[in-house]
């Protein structure tokens, strides 16, 4: 029987915890789930019960144990292709967008340039690309009833609206309900570096860790936190905004309307400007800039050096703040690591506050579709209360 539609899968925490952590981490024996969650053994194999009734888990062969080890057990996976999740990232260019099984591998990707940027036109493509995600596989069809999409700016989850975004005439736009409409879906609309954040927690480097934080780096700079093994939104929704931390009074004027951001010096736009504001080179690009720097010219090379410093310096306030055990550092910046990775690492140690410097910074590059797929796993979340 497939689950009602919106419910989530999951409601007892017993069956919360086993199912989550049997996504991340698949097979696991029953003694082993019990260990890791602190349930009893008996707990474990009652909350298993009707997620293997719904064909969300099935037993492997016993494994062979050492002779007098008592019964041999059978450990316990999810069986992946039970349900299937698309995701679609929506970047200023183009739509992203992928299907992922339970276990958010990426089963098909599809990707389409936008034209007009408006809120209909990219909802009409949107709706399209799903549609054609969708008949890739007739199980895909079938076993699809959660959509997750992933767009940068100020996104309301709960009320799955895209209060704002970078993208033209996006203003307070009710996306989650336009889109479900048009596909039937279940949709979830969430910040895509939260999204992103949420998958690196999962099934990435993070997890198991109660306190984990994302950076990314490059058009933006973002973060998002997790706290107590959940991703936290804030009070006004917008935690962890790491771009938008003040580190130099004296520094550039950022588009949110405070001064000396690390956004305002780090992003590629502002790298960009300082480097033809330092160079008198107006006719630059960000290729250019790249090329001036890495061919030595040393006020391009200040420019990177002070962007690594900022970065730097933001990411040892996060880590100060909260803790983490890792931060994972990510996005397309990371291509001019070689200009300004050094300084970020500098500037980490000498900002981070005593014991807090023993958390690794991790450098993450991530392909496009990944973004694709951390919009699918905000679908995955649903079947979570
Ligand atoms: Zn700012």
């Amino acid at each position: 029987m497939f689950p009602n539609h919106a419910d989530p899968l999951v409601t007892a925490p017993a069956e919360t915890a086993i199912l989550a952590m049997l996504l991340a981490e698949s097979p696991l024996s029953r003694v082993e789930l019990a260990r890791r969650t602190g349930l009893s053994s008996t707990a474990v194999t009652k909350a298993a019960r009707p997620l293997i009734d719904d064909g969300y888990l099935h037993e492997l062969p016993p494994e062979r144990t050492a002779p007098g080890a008592g019964r041999p057990a059978n450990p316990l996976t999810v069986t992946s292709g039970r349900e299937f999740f698309a995701g679609v990232k929506i970047s200023a260019d183009t739509l992203y967008g992928t299907v992922c099984d339970l276990r958010a591998r990426m089963r098909t990707t599809i990707h389409r340039p936008l034209g007009e940027r408006d809120p209909d036109s990219v909802s009409a493509l949107l709706i399209d690309l799903v549609a054609e995600l969708l008949d890739t596989r007739p199980e895909f069809r079938e076993r699809t009833r959660h959509l997750g999409i992933a767009v940068s700016g100020d996104v309301d989850r709960a009320a799955g609206r895209v209060r704002y975004s970078v993208l033209p005439g996006w203003r307070d736009v009710p996306l989650a309900k336009a889109i479900a409409g048009a596909t039937g879906l279940n949709v979830t609309v969430e910040n895509d570096v939260k999204a992103l954040t949420v998958t690196e927690h999962w099934f990435g480097e993070g997890i198991g860790t109660e306190y984990f934080a994302l950076v990314t780096i490059g058009a933006g700079i973002g973060s998002g936190l997790v706290v107590n093994g959940r991703l936290i939104a804030g009070a006004y929704g917008v935690a962890g905004e790491m771009g938008h931390i003040g580190i130099d009074p004296a520094g550039p004027r950022c588009h949110c309307g405070q001064t000396g951001c690390v956004e305002a010096i780090a992003s590629s736009d502002a790298i960009l400007a300082a480097v033809r504001g330092a160079t008198g080179r107006e006719d630059l690009d960000f290729d250019g800039a790249v090329l001036l720097a890495r061919g030595g010219n040393p006020a391009a090379r200040e420019v990177f050096a002070r962007a690594g410093r900022a970065i730097g310096t933001g990411i040892a306030t996060l880590v100060s703040l909260l803790g983490p055990e890792r931060v994972v550092v990510t996005g397309e910046g990371l291509d001019t690591y070689d200009l300004f990775g050094a300084h970020i690492k500098d500037a980490y140690e000498a900002h981070c506050f005593k014991a807090a410097a023993k958390c690794p910074l991790t450098l993450r590059p991530l392909p496009w579709e990944e973004w694709a797929r951390s919009a699918a796993v905000i679908g995955i979340q649903a079947l979570f209360p």
